[in-house]
């Protein structure tokens, strides 16, 4: 599991301050070639404010805490 789900209680949405959420998508099936070797079934995870509904992105498993 990853570490952010330890640190959602420290962490807030940038823009009005609720409480974020983990939220977990299922990888999108893309038939490339390229994504054959990639056969992790790791799913994105995205950062969902409770308050404002805006999600943020998490990339390489930093949480992209951003005003949009
Ligand atoms: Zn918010």
């Amino acid at each position: 599991m990853i570490w952010i789900k330890e640190y959602l209680h420290i962490l807030q949405c940038p823009s009005c301050g609720g409480d974020l959420e983990l939220k977990e998508y299922p990888k999108r099936n893309i038939l490339n070639v390229d994504n054959i070797i990639d056969n992790s079934n790791n799913n994105e995870y995205k950062l969902l404010c409770k308050k404002c509904n805006k999600t943020y992105d998490i990339v390489e498993e930093i949480p992209i805490l951003l005003k949009k």
